[in-house]
């Protein structure tokens, strides 16, 4: 039976935004989804500034060998259980930066990734589709 803390959880995940080194573009896509026009907190959810009280982990930019080390300890701050999103072809492969020296690679060799959202930068409608994924996969996990 779920807890009434893990049922509120699932109803109202609250999440942890990080740009890493890209271009900026897939987080405008991000603050898109927050505007009246697509509203992202109808949904329940809800931006965070600390990592202590994120379900979700949503990630953009490519990660560089200096960001590798900050994230880790980001994901490890935040409570089980947890949800990894990657938005963007830079976080989920690299996307233009491929060949870059100062790479440790795409997101899924840092963190345990759940949830990839392709696009150069994705939609605002693909970024809500991949949270509402996020959301079942951290009620799965609860
Ligand atoms: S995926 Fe494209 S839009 Fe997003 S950060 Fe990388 S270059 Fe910019």
């Amino acid at each position: 039976m779920q807890s009434v803390k893990g049922y509120s959880r699932k109803k109202s995940p609250w999440i942890l935004h990080f740009s890493c080194s890209g271009c900026n573009g897939c987080t405008i896509e991000e603050l898109a989804s927050l505007t009246p026009r697509y509203d992202i907190e109808r949904f329940g959810a809800l931006f965070r500034g600390s990592p202590r009280h994120a379900d979700i982990l949503i990630v953009d930019g490519v990660i560089n060998k200096k960001v590798a080390k900050r994230l880790k300890r980001i994901y490890e701050q935040m409570p089980e259980p947890k949800v990894v999103m990657a938005v963007g072809a830079c976080a989920t492969g690299l996307g233009v930066f491929r060949g870059n020296y100062g790479l440790e690679g795409p997101l899924e060799k840092v963190l345990p990734v759940d949830v990839s959202v392709a696009g150069c930068p994705p939609k605002p409608e693909s970024i809500m589709d991949g949270l509402l994924k996020a959301v079942q996969i951290l009620g799965k996990k609860k």
